[in-house]
């Protein structure tokens, strides 16, 4: 997470989730909706990274394809998700339900779709001890006590017999998060899930997934549509547009240098950001449905800086410039150390490339 305690060593480690061309589609009897369409990125052990873009962009749907969680008429149609080395895209279902849960697990928005209402939260904990770490009885009931107490609920010891209607919003999510550390996961999907909470439910929850980070050396992989609670709790940052990642950079360097005009946009929209303005900023339009293989750019109809190429070419993620390794952007803008012609060849080019190895 972007706080001071992070371990600076995060750069160095191996990805531990490594997903490449991931290609998700949903088909329906009209189109075929390429909600995912070639997303890639590393998440490191202990590092948090930020999926952010507006509803539709295809954050949920890259959550969901990592847990095995796409269902007919959608599937994979391509790519790679790799964890801890292992290939998860041939997974049986029956494979798959060890991972999920287990490896990794997924808090959604709202508490009340992951937590049972006729059980008590104790039990619905117990359960998850009880399949993923053999757990059961008195020393199942001890660890629950233990977890609700390690997310922060006074009184665990009383609380772990309640019901989830008996805990507020805030505290039904530190439950889910209690439920989610039961499966001892090294990789935890969040999935907005501060997104139904007020201002500082949300603040509290973010610093301790914060904690909990640090503690257990957890990686995060946070969506949100949010950019104030990014800069909270992201180390790096994929800004995702019409299923496609359009930015990827570390945390200040994304807010200190934004590149593609998408990401600007959502940072001008801040309210705050522009004090001078009347009326807050908009980014005009909505996100197309990807329905149809990109050949051109996608966020084109919406862009300012659009210009003749971007209805012909489709931009690919390349460096912004020669110093800047980690920082990437689909946009036909760069790389910004060379000409506009060169750059849009570098994008033509590898779109080309592509196609040849379908
Ligand atoms: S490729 Fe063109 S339309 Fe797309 S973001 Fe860049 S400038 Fe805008």
């Amino acid at each position: 997470m972007a706080s001071s305690q992070h371990p600076s060593s995060i750069a160095d480690r191996e990805p531990m989730l490594r997903v490449e061309n991931l290609q998700t589609a949903f088909f329906t009897d009209k189109e075929v909706i390429r909600a995912c369409d070639g997303v890639s990125f590393d998440i490191k052990p202990g590092e948090t990274v930020g999926v952010v873009g507006e509803s539709g962009s295809g954050k949920s749907v890259t959550a969901r394809s990592i847990m095995g969680l796409i269902k007919s008429p959608g599937r994979i149609l391509d790519g790679s998700i790799q964890f801890k080395g292992e290939e998860l895209t041939t997974k049986s279902e029956k494979e798959y339900r060890q991972i999920r849960g287990g490896d990794i697990a997924m808090v959604f928005q709202d508490p009340l779709t992951s937590l049972n209402p006729v059980y008590s939260v104790g039990n619905q904990i117990k359960e998850a001890l009880r399949l993923h770490q053999g757990l059961t009885g008195t020393e199942a009931t001890k660890e629950a006590i233990n977890l609700l107490e390690a997310v922060g609920i006074p009184d665990a010891g009383r609380r772990v017999r309640e019901y989830p209607h008996e805990f507020s919003g805030g505290m039904r999510q530190r439950a889910v998060i209690a439920m989610a550390l039961a499966c001892d996961p090294e990789l935890l999907i969040c999935d907005e899930p501060t997104t139904a909470l007020d201002v500082t439910i949300q603040a509290q929850i973010l610093e301790l997934l914060d904690e909990l980070q640090e503690e257990r050396d957890l990686a995060i992989m946070f969506i949100t549509h949010d950019m104030g609670v990014i800069a909270e709790i992201a180390d790096r940052v994929n800004v995702m547009y019409a299923g496609e990642i359009v930015e990827s950079a570390p945390v200040v360097e994304l807010f200190e240098n934004p590149r593609h005009p998408y990401t600007r946009g959502l940072l001008r929209s801040i309210p705050g950001n522009n004090p001078d303005a009347d009326r807050l900023v908009t980014i005009e339009g909505d996100v197309p449905t990807p329905n149809e293989p990109a050949t051109y750019c996608r966020f084109a109809p919406r862009c300012p800086e659009a210009f003749d190429s971007c209805d012909k070419v489709h931009p690919v993620p390349v460096a912004v410039n020669d110093d800047s390794e980690d920082h990437a952007a689909a946009c036909l803008l760069y790389p910004e150390d060379v000409s506009q012609s060169e750059a849009i060849d570098v994008h033509r080019n590898a779109a080309t490339e592509s196609e040849d190895e379908l």
